[in-house]
């Protein structure tokens, strides 16, 4: 297991597959990219897709979509759009800022193989985070190929990172997610077909063109062959970033917590909290039929020295900020639910009301924020039943509030 986070130093476990030559926490120049990664390999469209299928390769955004079902989908010529979404919204997460930040070549030959494969020039790579911009742009100029590909940084909360939201801003509108369904490969920027993912699927389809599929699947599991990059928070050994080959058990990242150990966070602010992870493996497939979603790959448990209903609870608070406010569930449903969870963090009981509004959340917005919001919400009051009960007889449970969720993408910022 590879362990990184840019704020201090990484750490590496083991072999390192995404962030080769990565781990000391500087950014790997063009010569230290080559030497871990080799020289390029482009693929033709048919066998970019075949590849893809073949190890498995799920896309890492949040909606784990099959990365070869989305490449044959797109039209091959000149016309046609990749974008790199690195948009990452989510202040629990970091891995995608990791790798555009340290590793920016491998970003790069990700979005220059997908575009040799679809016949296009046109390539777009848009980011929030300002440190992985001036990154990017200077890895740009150490390389001739990636002359065209054009950088966008662009502001937003949460929901402007989901892809269509970005889109939509890159063509001039708001960045929240259209209120009708817009798939990208049908129109996405400029109104043309266009190849999305996020940077860290990119960066698995440099890996996956240049080692082949055998190669590639060589480490993890056979279920979703390849390593992942996980986001950890809280009370874990490295916080950070980390590359795990793929079925790691989920107990190998979360050491003994005493006698009574927290709930853990799977998949972040849209996921779901866990008390028992035995039998959990680091799979998309398998935490998804769990009813375990990863996500953008966010693992988090708290110490036993914050109060783990005012973490939710302020967690709650930003969901309900990050709406754009163009839905009935958002505009009305994540507010008040978030009203309600901290009455109970104050030890006001809403009689149901709070069970019932999260119930009402799922299904009905333009995206997928309120069904995230609920789930978060709705696992956290199954999961958390001791501190819930002492708040609901005493007010508090006896710990301050530490802030270990965090709920600013500033704490990602250099
Ligand atoms: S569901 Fe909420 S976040 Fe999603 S588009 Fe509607 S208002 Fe915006």
């Amino acid at each position: 297991m590879t362990v990184l986070d840019s704020r201090p130093a990484p750490v590496a476990y083991g072999t390192a597959r995404l962030l080769a030559g990565v781990t000391s926490g500087r950014p790997a120049d063009l010569a230290r990219h080559r030497e871990h990664h080799g020289e390029q390999r482009f693929r033709g469209h048919g066998e970019l897709a075949a590849l893809a299928d073949q190890v498995r390769l799920l896309g890492r955004g949040g909606a784990a979509f099959p990365v070869g079902t989305k490449l044959r989908a797109m039209p091959a010529g000149g016309g046609t759009h990749v974008l790199v979404n690195g948009s990452e919204s989510e202040p629990a997460s970091q891995k995608d800022r990791t790798l555009m930040r340290l590793a920016p070549h491998l970003v790069f030959d990700g979005a220059l193989v997908v575009a040799r494969a679809l016949g296009t020039r046109r390539v777009t790579i848009v980011l929030h985070d300002p440190v992985s911009e001036r990154t990017l742009a200077a890895a740009r100029g150490e390389r001739r190929d990636a002359a065209d590909v054009r950088l966008v940084r662009t502001d937003g909360g949460f929901v402007s990172g989901e892809v269509r939201a970005a889109i939509r801003g890159l063509n001039g509108g708001t960045a929240v997610p259209p209120g009708r369904r817009v798939l990208p490969h049908e129109r996405g920027i400029d109104d043309a077909p266009t190849f999305a993912s996020n940077v860290e699927t990119f960066a698995h389809l440099a890996l996956l063109s240049s080692l082949g599929a055998d190669r590639f699947a060589a480490v993890g599991s056979p279920e979703e062959p390849g390593t992942t990059l996980l986001t950890l928070v809280g009370d874990l050994p490295h916080p950070g970033v980390v590359e795990v080959p793929t079925g790691l058990p989920l107990s190998a990242l979360l050491p003994e917590q005493g006698a009574s150990p927290r709930p853990v966070l799977v998949g972040g602010y849209h996921g779901s909290w866990i008390s028992d992870v035995r039998g959990l493996r680091i799979t998309r497939p398998s935490l998804r039929a769990a009813g375990l979603p990863l996500n953008a790959g966010v693992i988090a448990r708290l110490s036993s020295a914050t109060c783990a209903l005012g973490e939710v609870a302020a967690v709650s608070s930003w969901l309900a900020d990050q709406s754009a406010g163009q839905c009935g569930p958002c505009f009305f449903g994540i507010p008040a639910v978030a009203h309600d969870v901290h009455r109970l963090l104050a030890g006001i009981d809403s009689g149901g009301d709070l069970e019932r509004r999260v119930a009402h959340l799922p299904g009905r917005g333009a995206c997928a924020h309120p069904d995230g919001s609920a789930m978060f919400v709705r696992t956290a009051l199954a999961a958390l039943g001791d501190e819930i009960e002492a708040h609901r007889r005493y007010g508090t449970c006896g710990q301050p509030w530490r802030h270990e969720l965090p709920t600013s993408t500033q704490a990602g910022a250099a």
